[in-house]
């Protein structure tokens, strides 16, 4: 069998889709799983509608969701140009050699191509055998002489040898244009793979550029982990029949095939997306967390973490496993880098609706000046002991210690936390929030 070849051929006349993206990462996967070659063609015969600007997004989209091509702008290779405007002498050529067939004709000042007739069967890798027939010759070439789509995206196919054409649903009505094109030019039929639509995640039809989530740029500008963008964007219409989801992409690729592309549409889940964010973030190595973290923290807040390596490095590793994304991140570790930390409103309620939680606190205040070491176990210990003796439950001072020092209902474990910050830290901390609590600050 020849070596695979496919290609994501986007128009660059808009953001950078999740349907597109998704498009593009199955070829891409297809192409790791086979140890073919994925190209990237950019058809942008529509002058009016392309930008450069677009062009920009979709490259910096896909290089961020590491969608590296082996063919196509930037990198070249042996079957350019791939930009559909640069190749009109490729398409003047190829509709002569339809002319030459009696498979081409002028009408109204276009070009007309001649169907068969006969009807034709789409063996489609996804969807199965799809037979139809088309009826009406169609136009190639627009009267003001510029190609249409179903001709252009046909020439390259065949001139670019693509092996697999794997597309959107949506394009699986066009087919047996194309096919009826293919044949014309007596060239090698490619295998075609349609991939089933990502709807919106409430209501009917298909998600829209309007719709949240929609585009890759948001979760470029709100610190999503690409891997984990990439990892929900394969669940999107793929399942690997292990049970599994949150998997590392070396395992995506070695399961990937066409058997596993379901039928049925995918429904976004933002909820979902999310989740995969959180897995991807908790199973990083602490190293890689810790580089990730510390851009979030510089280039998204104006916290100044200071030079104590081995302290940030504690914060990090305490934060990592309740780090929900790397946007929550700068204000998750705020308070560790200075004493001037918000108290939130909503945590005070939660904290303050029951008991006496100011008595509480001055009681966790006597105790941590008096401890004997502060570590984790020992401020543990020594507080469940007190909350014992007193026949209260241990949480009603960890909520208001953890608040009065942080400022914060949640957050990474406690015990640990004040151990970070130390004693004198946490006594001074008490002691100033103990009047602005007091006012219900
Ligand atoms: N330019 C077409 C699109 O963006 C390509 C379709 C195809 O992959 O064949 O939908």
């Amino acid at each position: 069998m020849s070596k695979v070849r496919v290609r994501f051929a986007p128009s660059p006349t808009g953001f950078f889709h999740i349907g597109s993206a998704r498009t593009a990462l199955f070829n891409w996967l297809y192409a790791k799983h086979t140890g073919g070659t994925f190209v990237l063609r950019i058809e942008d015969t529509d002058e009016e509608r392309n930008s450069v600007e677009y062009l920009n997004i979709l490259k910096d989209g896909m290089k961020w969701l590491g969608l590296d091509w082996d063919e196509g702008p930037d990198v070249g290779g042996d079957y350019g140009p791939y930009f559909q405007s640069k190749r009109a002498d490729i398409y003047r050529e190829y509709l002569e050699i339809l002319r030459k067939k009696g498979r081409a004709y002028d009408k109204d000042g276009a070009v007309f191509f001649k169907v068969s007739g006969e009807p034709q069967i789409l063996h489609d890798a996804v969807y199965g055998d799809v037979e139809r027939l088309e009826e009406k010759d169609f136009p190639i070439f627009r009267s003001n002489g510029t190609p249409v789509f179903h001709f252009v995206n046909v020439v390259d196919d065949i001139c670019m040898q693509i092996t697999n054409v794997i597309r959107g649903q949506d394009h699986l009505t066009n087919t047996n244009k194309h096919i009826e094109l293919f044949k014309a030019f007596d060239a090698p039929m490619p295998q075609f793979a349609h991939i089933p639509l990502i709807l919106k995640s409430e209501g009917q039809g298909k998600m829209s550029k309007r719709d949240r989530g929609a585009l890759i740029e948001e979760y470029q500008q709100k610190n999503f982990m690409p891997e984990a963008v990439r990892n929900y964007l394969c669940m999107l219409g793929w399942n690997p029949k292990n049970g599994r989801e949150v998997m590392p992409i070396e395992e995506i690729i070695s399961l990937f095939d066409f058997s596993g592309i379901v039928k049925s549409n995918a429904r976004f889940d933002e909820r979902k997306m999310a989740h995969f964010n959180t897995e991807h973030i908790r199973a990083l190595p602490p190293e890689k967390f810790h580089a990730l973290a510390r851009r979030a923290i510089e280039t998204e807040s104006k916290i100044d973490m200071g030079s104590d390596e081995a302290y940030i490095g504690k914060v990090f590793d305490l934060c990592q496993p309740k780090a929900a994304n790397m946007e929550g991140l700068p204000s998750m570790v705020e308070y560790f880098f200075t004493d001037d930390y918000p108290f939130d409103a909503a945590g005070r309620e939660k904290v303050f609706k029951k008991g006496e939680p100011l008595a509480r606190l001055d009681e966790a205040l006597e105790l941590f000046k008096n401890l004997e070491k502060f570590d984790h176990d020992s401020i543990y210990n020594a507080v469940c002991e007190m909350a014992e003796k007193a026949g209260r439950k241990s949480n009603e001072y960890f909520q208001i210690v953890r608040y009065a020092v942080t400022g914060q209902a949640g957050g990474p474990d406690l015990f640990p936390m004040l151990e970070i910050l130390g004693r004198d830290k946490v006594v001074a901390r008490i002691e100033a929030a103990k009047p602005k609590l007091a006012q219900g600050v």
